[in-house]
């Protein structure tokens, strides 16, 4: 097992910001990066929002940059994934990966969410080709377009709104005949004259065409069995998020859908583990919120481990004899 000051959980901008945080404070650290170095921005291709990049960024380029930069100061990077961990018996916590296991004295956890998929043929494969989970990310790509919406929810009603700013339509699908987005979303989104409904309504399909672009999704209606073909540029699928607390098996407290609750300080359930990002965050969700958001974990988690190393050292001081 190895001893290390600071495990970081993660690697999207939350985990590398809070990396180069902990390695710059000089706290040996350990980012275990996940399945994929960046999380969500390494699957987005053109970056136009974060600061720094006024000609935008590409988002494996932007996670290449702060994976490098952390690593300047001496952040590690373990490229695997979390199996398991043990917060039970306080710090030092252990981390276990399918390859190491690590004794940390602090964690911050970044592991993020993931948006549902909808496990339908040709979304995998149309991701970055049509298929997009990010309205933010992607809507400028489809500028002039005719685009569809999967989703009734807050997320499918904010995005497509979003997302009329440069489609010239925006046809929302949803699978029931009643939205379940709020009453304020729903009174913005009929009042746009480029957003229309298809209510009762799945997507079994989406199509590409010959040079591998979205160009239609198959319909089904629910109630009717009716399948029809609707030719779409774009399929945005806004159907909800999942945090990947899963691993934490109820060790850190969630909210009923699983979102890692923290204080105004970024601490968790457990003294000496903080969480930021989207493990945490379900209304921002922006690369930079969360860089921010772990920069903020991080500097706790430096002022943590200070204070506790001076609380230990005072424990050692030999007890003067009284006079
Ligand atoms: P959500 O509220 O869970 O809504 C998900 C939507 O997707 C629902 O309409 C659901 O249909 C539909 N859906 C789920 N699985 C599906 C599937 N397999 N196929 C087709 N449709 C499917 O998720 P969200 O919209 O991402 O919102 C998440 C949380 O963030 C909510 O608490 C929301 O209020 C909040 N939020 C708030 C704002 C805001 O206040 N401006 C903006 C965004 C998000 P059913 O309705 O039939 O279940």
């Amino acid at each position: 097992m190895e001893k290390v000051r600071v495990v970081v959980i993660g690697s999207g901008p939350a985990g590398l910001t809070a990396a180069l945080y902990t390695a710059r404070a000089q706290l040996s650290t350990v980012v275990i990066t996940g399945m994929q170095l960046g999380g969500q921005i390494a699957t987005t291709s053109d970056v136009d929002n974060f600061p720094g990049f006024p000609d935008g960024v590409q988002g494996p380029e932007l996670a290449e940059k702060m994976r490098a930069q952390a690593e300047r100061f001496g952040a590690r990077f373990d490229y695997d994934i979390v199996t398991e961990v043990d917060f039970s018996k306080g710090s030092p916590f252990t981390v276990k990966t399918q390859n190491n296991e690590y004794s940390a004295d602090s964690v911050i956890v970044t592991i993020g969410a993931s948006p549902r998929k909808l496990g339908i043929p040709g979304e995998d494969e149309n991701i970055g080709r049509g298929v997009s989970y990010c309205a933010t990310c992607d809507g400028y790509f489809f500028r002039g377009k005719d685009i569809v919406v999967v989703g009734g929810g807050d997320s499918a009603l904010q995005e497509a709104i979003f997302l009329t700013k440069y489609a010239n339509s925006v046809t929302i699908i949803h699978r029931r005949n009643e939205l379940r987005a709020s009453v304020a979303l729903q009174t913005r989104a009929f009042s746009n004259p480029k957003i229309h409904f298809i209510y009762d309504t799945v997507v079994d399909e989406i199509k590409n065409d010959e040079s591998g672009v979205v160009k239609s999704v198959t319909l089904r209606n629910v109630k009717t069995g009716e399948v029809t073909e609707k030719p779409t540029d774009g399929v945005f699928v806004f159907i909800g998020y999942d945090p990947n607390s899963v691993i934490f098996n109820s060790q850190l407290t969630t909210d009923a859908a699983g979102y890692v609750i923290v204080d105004d300080r970024f601490r968790t359930n457990i003294d000496g583990v903080f969480a930021a990002g989207e493990i945490h965050d379900n209304v921002f969700r922006q690369a930079i919120t969360a860089a921010g958001q772990g920069c903020a974990a991080a500097l706790m988690a430096i002022n943590w481990l200070g204070e506790r190393e001076d609380q230990l050292q005072r424990l050692d001081e030999p007890v003067e004899a009284e006079a």
